[in-house]
């Protein structure tokens, strides 16, 4: 018997990982990975480039008329690529320019309804794992697995300075710190569906894991989870 496919949902502050985990998963069960942060910087590219004034509702509504995301499986990374209508703008959307105005532009209600909107349609079918702040408890509170992850904030501030510096050998670690501090307290602060755990999600410090560690125990989630589902089928 096939095993019956679930929503996984990952959220947690900036840089603990979260990516790595959903990517690991989404690889060894064959899943959809969505990062849904990479729609939110996608938006905040698109509203950096055409000047729109993230605190005037009907430029808002207006930009977002414009705006079109859709993800291409990329298999050298193996995981999806976002496209900002039609053009792959993965890369830029990494750099510090929308990094430091992403948190703001995502606290933006009508942003979220509209990235929310399409983030649900994605997970009809389910067999997906989508990571970010408020999936376990805005865009799928239904999930089978919810996780929330943690870890050292010196440890992610490091992992975060490794991964950008390998682009831009300018970045300092205090413009990385400064920036996972500022986005980590507007992301939980905020009025709109603010980070936080849900109460069923499953805690995860990955501070001292292995990437293998960490993705064995979430396999072990998987499992259980699944075989409730496939227990109720049969029983
Ligand atoms: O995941 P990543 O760090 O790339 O996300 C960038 C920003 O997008 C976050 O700092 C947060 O402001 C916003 N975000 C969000 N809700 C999500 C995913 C990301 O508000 N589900």
């Amino acid at each position: 018997m096939e095993q019956p496919k679930i929503i996984i949902a990952i959220d947690g502050f900036s840089s603990c990982g979260k990516s790595t985990i959903a990517k690991q998963l989404s690889v060894a069960l064959g899943y959809k990975y969505i990062d849904s942060g990479a729609m939110y910087r996608a938006i905040t590219l698109y509203f950096l480039r055409h000047s729109v004034g993230f605190y005037h509702h009907g430029s808002v509504v207006d930009a977002l008329q414009h705006v079109n995301l859709s993800f291409e499986y990329n298999p050298d990374r193996q995981a999806s690529d976002i496209l900002l209508n039609e053009e792959n703008v993965s890369l830029e959307i990494r750099e510090m320019p929308v990094s430091n105005k992403v948190s703001e532009v995502a606290a933006i209600k009508e942003v979220r309804l509209f990235a929310v909107e399409q983030q649900q349609k994605m997970g009809i079918m389910k067999g997906i794992v989508m990571d970010g702040r408020d999936i376990g408890t805005v865009v799928f509170p239904q999930a089978e697995l919810k996780v929330f992850m943690t870890a050292d904030p010196a440890v992610r501030v490091l992992r975060r300075f490794h991964e950008l510096y390998e682009k831009n050998n300018q970045i300092t670690i205090d413009e990385v710190r400064h920036n996972l501090e500022l986005r980590d307290y507007i992301d939980s602060t905020r009025e709109e569906s603010p980070l936080k755990r849900a109460k069923d999600a499953i805690l995860l410090d990955n501070s001292n894991l292995t990437p293998e560690e960490q993705l064995n125990k979430v396999l072990g989630w998987v499992q259980q989870r699944t075989g409730n589902l496939q227990a109720a089928e049969i029983g």
